[in-house]
Parts: structure tokens; sequence; C-alpha cells
């Protein structure tokens, strides 16, 4: 049972859709593909204009900062992938400023405010929406719409690789959204995504930037469904399968089971004397933070056949984090926290006595 917040599983219709003989890009079959797959996505994102680029998340993170930072970004710090877009400015000697936190803390709305009213230089900012380190929610679209008051021309960049497909994002007085096949998208790594706003076009054309990973000539050529280099044609297949599903379910419907999901999972957790970790959890995970953290994920892999994730960095021994991205069967989720209590039995934590479950089953199944 693979549990982790990424890879996640990929359903078998998913893998159906890709395993048929590759076709080549600039073909008029592929033409539409593209055309279907690129319109759910701007449906998805909710945003004028998308990109899909054949790299990993990372990828699409160095676009944004590379194509949309003209002077300077200011970059937000609450774990490693927050901190990531801080190395990428280093990388390309883009001049950046950093808001570091625990990486339990959001960022606070005042400190963001306050940071672009004191340098006029920040023309770009770069948050996670989720933080998948810790499994955080940082509060983007108040910041995006306090930022927007101030200065409209100062661009959003939210990585939304753990939020889009788990929960409807405003995207409002968002540029830029990042995603990446590996999540909540159920693909196979290597494809990322980035939704972007009319603001981000009109910046992004008045200065084309980089070669590859030029978002100018990647939005004139997708515009005519077709990709600038050759298209992962694999992975764009499956994107249009897993969206088209997506859809027919109701994306509603697939961002309610996963809160409803998510809450029951902490619930359950807490019951049986679980911290969570995060001060504002995400729905994308939950993560709790314990000293046994690898005492327990070795009970589940080896006794329980149940795969979830540790931590990285200082917290590497600290945390575990279990996933609630895509099609999580309901009897997976119910066990994951049942298994949880059965290896604290083991550890001697706490005795067992079936409460994990209970109020598992109360708050998702009995929506308590
Ligand atoms: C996984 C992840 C990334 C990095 O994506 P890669 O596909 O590993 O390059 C970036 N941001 C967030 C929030 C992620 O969860």
């Amino acid at each position: 049972m693979l549990l982790t917040p990424g890879p996640t599983p990929v359903p078998e219709f998913v893998r159906k859709a890709m395993a048929d003989v590759t076709i080549h890009h600039r073909t008029p079959e592929f033409e539409k593909i593209f055309e279907e797959t690129r319109n759910l996505l701007l449906e998805i994102f909710d945003m004028p204009e998308a990109v899909m680029l054949a790299s990993s998340g990372t990828g699409a993170m160095e676009a944004c900062v590379t194509n949309l930072t003209h002077k300077k970004a200011l970059t937000i710090n609450s774990g490693k992938f927050g901190d990531r877009f801080g190395k990428i400015c280093q990388a390309f000697d883009i001049k950046s400023e950093e808001i570091k936190n625990e990486w339990n803390t959001p960022v606070s709305v005042d400190t963001v405010v306050e940071t672009i009213k004191n340098d006029s230089d920040i023309d770009a900012i770069f948050i996670q929406i989720c933080e998948s380190a810790g499994g955080l929610r940082h509060p983007v679209e108040q910041i995006a719409a306090e930022v927007k008051k101030i200065n409209p021309e100062i661009m959003i960049v939210a990585d939304g690789i753990t939020a889009i497909g788990v929960e409807k994002v405003d995207t409002t007085n968002l540029d830029a959204v990042i995603t990446g096949s590996q999540k909540a998208l159920m693909l196979p790594p290597g494809l990322s995504m980035i939704g972007l706003s009319d603001k981000a076009v009109a910046k992004i054309n008045s200065r084309p930037t980089g070669y590859y990973l030029n978002l100018a000539s990647e939005i004139k050529k997708q515009k005519t469904n077709t990709t600038a280099y050759t298209a992962a044609t694999t992975l764009i297949i499956g994107l249009g399968a897993i969206l088209k599903k997506i859809k027919e379910d109701g994306f509603e419907a697939l961002y309610d089971k996963t809160a409803a999901r998510a809450n029951a999972t902490r619930e359950a957790l807490k019951a049986i004397g679980c911290e969570i970790y995060p001060q504002t959890p995400a729905n994308a995970m939950t993560t709790v933070y314990t000293e046994h953290a690898p005492a327990i994920r070795k009970i589940l892999k080896t006794k329980y056949n149940t795969n979830i994730a540790g931590g990285q960095d200082h917290i590497k021994t600290l945390i575990f984090r279990i996933n609630h991205m895509g099609l999580v069967e309901d009897f997976e989720a119910s066990w994951v926290v049942n298994a949880i209590e059965l290896a604290m039995d083991e550890l001697g934590l706490r005795t067992f006595d079936g409460t994990a479950n209970r109020v598992f089953a109360e708050n998702f199944f009995k929506g308590n």
C-alpha cells in the first residue's frame, strides 16, 4: 500500500491509456489529444493560459523564477520546497529576499505586506500553497489579495504541486500556479504544468528568457496545440485520461472526498495522542510529529504492508507523513490509522483499543 505524499499510485485506467503505441508528436492525432488535455488543464487551474513542460516540478519552478522575475524575488521558506525557490534564484544570480520560518509555521500575511512595502524592487513572490516538507498550508490567497491591492504588477507565483487536484484553489489573484504529474494528479513523474494569468503572459512576452524553459516560446506553440520541443506524449495522454475522469466524477467531489479523508485521519490520530505537526495543516497529507516516527514507519512497512513517508533534513526522523492525494481507497485510509495504533501498541506507547479506526469511521463514514 503506497501512501506517501508523492509519488502516488497511478490508477489502472491511466496505466492502460498510456500503454498504447507511441504516436508522433507532430500529427493531427496527437494535436487533438493535446488540445483536449490543455482545455481540461485550463479548467482545473481556472486560469486563461497554461503550459505543459517535459520536466519534474522543479523545472516549472525554475521556469517561473527565470521568466517572471525581472528585478527581485521574494521567496517564502517554511520548508524544503520554499527553500528551493531561493536556491534557484541564487543559481541564476537573480536578486532575492527570503522570509524564513520553522517548517510547521505558515508565513504571516503582514510580514509579506511589510516586506514588499519596504522594497519596491520586489516584482515577484514565490510561495507554496501546500509546503509538502511539513504538510503546511500557507495563506496564499490572502497574501495575493493584499499584495495586489498594493501593487498589481507584482507576480504571485504559487507552487500548487500538492494543492491542484486536492482542493479548489482560488486563482483570482494568482499569476502562475505550478503543478506536477506524480502527486495529486496520480501520474508517473516527468511532466510539469503551469497555469498563467494574462498579466503573467504579458510579462513573459515582454522579455523572453532562457532556451528550453523559455515560456514565451512554449506559450506561442501550445496555443496551437503543439510544443516547442518533443512533447512528453505518453504523460500528456495520461494527464488527459486522469483529468477527464476527475471532471466526469466532478472536481468538487474529489476535493470534498480528500478533505473528508484528511479530516478523519487527523481526528483519528489526535484521538490516540498523536501531535499534528503543522499549525495550519493542508489536506494533501497528514504530518505527525514524534520521535518514534522511524520505528512506526518500520512496523507499518514490515508488518502491515503500508508505506508512509518520513521527513527531510532537520526533521528527517521526527515526522511521518500520510498521503491523502489522488484516488485513495476508503479502506486504505482507515487501515493506515489502525496500523499506526497497532504500531504504537507494539512500541509500548499506548494500549491498543481500536480508537483510531472508530474515530476515523465516525468522522469519515458517519460524517461527525
Ligand atoms: C514534490 C514537490 C516539488 C518538486 O517536484 P519534483 O517533481 O520533485 O521536481 C515542488 N514543490 C512541492 C510543493 C512538491 O511537493
